[in-house]
């Protein structure tokens, strides 16, 4: 049965033989199926109150199914990418554009659909979708709720969602993906936990295996990082709640933090963040596909301080970007190493084009 509110879930499935086992998952994946997508595969909500609704606010997206068309602006989205902050979210929509060949008309650029919001940002590029999500899990899943309702007003067929994002490897130096098979709490607890109506909602923090090692699959031997698949620890605070020694706060010794990070390690967590719980937990609860690639900033067994070089962040922040778009091009039917457009899309020469604006400019 799929995991209802309040309900306590207890993990692995308790029948007593192999064969119930797999017929169990087998009938709730059925159930899931059947609850989150329509017969032409369009999103379904587990929510049968917005069906009745004259119209819906998409608050914090500036957007509403009364005020905008949501199918004609959003019907043709395959690929749903999230990250933290709406610069990185920009590049990655300027990048992805090039990878995948989308032609903009001429004069025209990407605008922050929701800017008008002041909360998070979206850019639209073809079939792909891009978010920033923010800091957390209460920021990524009130975005969330508000982005599985706009692909189910706009009849989106089979969404698949990335979050792209940044974490503390655990036995991985900085500038390496990892990308997530599952999420758990800052108590190894496989599910996100959300007090609802005075009790505790359990939602189990599943993520598509499939689709994680396609994503490893993608990475190639002259990459300048590795890709590691593994369990991903999801805390509510980058400080305490990850182990940290340099926070405003601190009520263990160094010695403490390293035998729970050797600990959780043992246990096959190599990463650390702060979404992935809450992004694997209300996909799943969805029915939708999602997969989580992070890219290390440190090693948390060697620090706590992010302390490398700018320069060097940004460039590792693009690696999420590269697997991701691989797998976009890869379903899209595109050939994956080589970009469809090398240069701005109507510049055909960058350093004539140079010449001829530096020379308009010097005009009065
Ligand atoms: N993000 C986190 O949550 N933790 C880190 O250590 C780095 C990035």
């Amino acid at each position: 049965m799929p995991c209802h509110e309040g309900e306590i879930v207890v993990f692995p499935p308790t029948s007593v033989n192999g064969t119930d086992r797999q017929t169990d998952t087998d009938n709730q994946e059925k159930d899931v199926d059947l609850e989150t997508r329509f017969p032409d595969g369009s999103v379904r909500l587990r929510n049968p109150h917005v069906a009745q609704m004259e119209q819906d606010v998409l608050y914090h997206l500036a957007l509403g199914s009364g005020s905008h068309d949501l199918v004609e602006m959003f019907s043709d989205v395959k690929f749903v990418c999230m990250g933290g902050t709406p610069k990185r979210m920009e590049g990655f929509a300027y990048y992805i554009m090039d990878e995948i060949g989308y032609k903009l008309p001429a004069g025209t650029t990407l605008l922050d659909i929701s800017y008008q919001s002041y909360r998070y940002s979206m850019f639209k590029v073809g079939p792909v979708l891009c978010f920033s999500h923010g800091m957390g899990i209460p920021s990524v899943g009130i975005l969330l709720h508000e982005v599985i309702k706009l692909m189910y007003h706009a009849k989106c067929k089979d969404p698949i969602f990335f979050r792209l994002g940044t974490c503390g490897g655990i036995g991985i130096e900085g500038g390496n993906l990892v990308i997530s098979e599952s999420a758990v709490d800052g108590l190894m607890q496989p599910f996100l936990e959300l007090p609802v109506l005075g009790k505790m909602q359990r939602r189990p923090a599943v993520l598509d295996k499939k689709l994680a090692n396609e994503l490893k699959q993608l990475r190639y031997e002259d990459d300048p990082f590795t890709a590691t698949v593994g369990k991903t620890m999801c805390t509510y605070d980058f400080y305490e709640g990850q182990g940290r020694l340099d926070g405003a706060f601190c009520d263990y010794t160094e010695t403490d933090k390293l035998n729970f990070l050797k600990q959780v390690h043992a246990q096959n967590v190599v990463n650390m963040e702060m979404e992935s719980l809450c992004f694997a937990a209300l996909c799943h609860h969805a029915g939708i596909k999602g997969a989580v690639v992070c890219v290390t900033l440190l090693n948390r067994l060697h620090g706590d301080q992010v302390d490398t070089p700018k320069e060097t962040l940004n460039k590792w922040q693009e690696y999420p970007q590269v697997l991701v778009a691989r797998y976009i091009k890869k379903q899209l039917g595109l050939p994956i190493n080589i970009p469809q457009r090398n240069h701005p899309q109507v510049v055909k020469c960058p350093r004539q084009a140079k010449l001829v604006r530096e020379q308009s400019e010097s005009f009065e």
